[in-house]
């Protein structure tokens, strides 16, 4: 079997075909990459005809396609989407065996091979042709064919300098394929963060702004880019919002997502921040922060607020009033009368609202009236005494409780001993609650960083992360199906929030849907 001469190692031709394929890698437009790969072997291997055939779905974005080379003439791309192209040629043909195969094949006389199918137009009546496969991580993408009119025109090096051009190729198409994939989530993400209304900041262990967005920049009060690459101390400069970010990003530890309040007070604007911690490699963790002005929401919750206050107040005596006419009533009919059964209905109804009422002006007094019979206490007491009285609320469902709490000596920390211990029995209480029976529930406490950690972390549902925020508002309770059917009002968390930031203290919530949730809270001890 004859060799080209040309590939002769070291010929001039070799090195110019090297320096072609090498070219052809960085192409990321594919269909330039395609014309370069089927013109360069054509004319190096000087076939009279070329044809490329891909596969549809060989990539995500490839369609079937067919493209062809005759000497003297530019490349053409004979059919799209596969249409044009027999398949018979897929079935029984050369290009259909070397896909099925993996492999490339030499046919010095194509006239005696029956896999050799003669289609007017794209292939040649005989002579001799050499196909190789084009692929890339084992999958055949495309086809690559190469024909001249003269039988053993082509050796065994051609079809394996052949291959591995092919193969080459195969990897540059697919890169080129990644690449335009990232370019498009590039752009999309840009899109994103310029539409969207809250403020971003993405930040390394060092504090410096790896990206922002349109309303971080506009915070900030520079662009994007003047933002990225600096420090966000140097950045922060007299803007208040920013020096209350830092103070949260300082506090933010591993693994948890912190929440805060922040306020401009030179535009009467509050913000609450969110910071969740990052980690890329062994480097120090860094920060995504997100600040969403909630100004509105602020004042329509101070006037929900108050309509509470004024409801919780104004709507007692007219429950006495009701009260006190049904026991009239009572004293007006006959035992077996119907009429006790709607008196029975409407005291049970009126039961409801006076608890609701309880638990509304107990917040209300905790969140307006100074805090009373706040004294140095044992914490290890508090928490004693609460779970004593849950437990048996645990035991009735045949739920472990575990408590991790110790201290080496008494810890004293100034509080209402009795709202914080209200205020982890709420936690308790939820925790048995949403999860079912037979769970576990973990409560912990421990002293950090001169702060008491109070966690309880159950087995329970879970909660979704767009509800996560809004907990510890008063009266939300989530619509999910594995919690709607469990009794409460929607005020324990929210009391618990209350009594924790009249210690100047925090509360948070850390959970994955169906893998249980973690409430937490921290106080000053000192
Ligand atoms: P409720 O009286 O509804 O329990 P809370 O203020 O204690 O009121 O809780 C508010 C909402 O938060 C609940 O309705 C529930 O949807 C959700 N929630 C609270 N604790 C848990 C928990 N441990 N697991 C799952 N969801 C919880």
């Amino acid at each position: 079997m004859s060799e080209t001469p040309f590939l002769r190692s070291g010929s001039s031709e070799e090195l110019k075909l090297l320096a072609e394929v090498s070219a052809m890698l960085t192409l990321i437009d594919p269909d330039q990459l395609f014309e370069r790969v089927i013109g360069t072997t054509a004319s190096a291997f000087r076939a009279e005809r070329a044809s490329l055939l891909l596969f549809a779905n060989s990539l995500s974005e490839q369609k079937a396609a067919l493209l062809e080379y005759r000497a003297g003439l530019p490349v053409q791309r004979i059919a799209a989407d596969g249409a044009g192209f027999p398949d018979e040629v897929l079935e029984r043909g050369l290009a259909g065996w070397v896909r099925a195969h993996g492999e490339g094949v030499l046919l010095a006389n194509a006239a005696q091979d029956a896999r050799w199918v003669h289609v007017d137009g794209v292939t040649s009546a005989a002579g001799s042709a050499m196909c190789v496969p084009m692929s890339a991580q084992g999958r055949v993408l495309g086809v690559l064919t190469l024909q001249h009119s003269t039988p053993s025109r082509f050796g065994a090096t051609d079809l394996s300098v052949l291959s591995i051009i092919a193969n080459q190729a195969g990897v540059a198409l697919q890169n080129a394929h990644m690449l335009r994939r990232m370019q498009q989530r590039e752009r999309q993400l840009a899109a994103i963060l310029s539409a969207m209304p809250d403020v971003l900041l993405v930040l390394d262990g060092a504090g410096r702004v790896l990206l922002t967005n349109a309303a971080g920049a506009a915070l900030i009060g520079c662009s994007e880019p003047e933002a990225v690459g600096q420090r966000l101390s140097v950045l922060a400069g007299s803007n208040e919002v920013l020096a209350q970010l830092m103070d949260a990003i300082a506090r933010a530890s591993d693994d948890q997502v912190w929440t805060m309040d922040a306020r401009a007070s030179s535009d009467q604007h509050d913000y609450a921040v969110t910071v969740t911690t990052w980690r890329s490699g062994a480097d120090a963790p860094g920060h995504v922060v997100v600040v969403r002005d909630i100004t509105q929401l602020r004042d329509l919750n101070r006037f929900k607020d108050e309509m509470l206050s004024m409801a919780s107040h104004d709507l007692r005596s007219p429950l006495a009033l009701i009260v006190g006419y049904c026991s009239l009533i009572a004293l007006e009919v006959t035992p077996d009368s119907s009429i006790n059964a709607f008196l029975d209905a409407i005291y049970r109804a009126i039961e409801r609202m006076q608890g609701l009422l309880d638990d509304l002006l107990r917040v209300e007094k905790i969140r307006t009236s100074p805090l009373e019979m706040v004294e140095w206490m044992d914490f290890r007491l508090v928490l004693d005494a609460a779970v004593e009285h849950m437990r048996p609320f645990f035991d009735a469902r045949s739920q472990t409780l575990e408590v991790q709490a110790d201290f080496d000596a008494p810890t004293m920390v100034h509080m209402n001993g009795q709202l914080v211990r209200q205020a982890v029995e709420n936690y308790l209480d939820n925790a048995s609650k949403y999860t079912p029976e037979g769970g576990r529930i973990v409560l912990s406490a421990e002293l950090v960083d001169g702060r008491m950690k109070v966690t309880v972390a159950d087995s329970g549902p879970g909660i979704p992360p767009e509800t996560q925020s809004r907990v510890f508002e008063a009266f939300y309770r989530a619509r999910s199906p594995d919690v709607e059917g469990v009794d409460g009002r929607g005020l324990g968390l929210h009391l618990v929030k209350t009594v924790i930031e009249r210690h100047h203290g925090e509360v948070w919530v850390q959970s994955e849907p169906g893998k249980g949730s973690t409430f937490g809270f921290w106080l000053p001890v000192n």
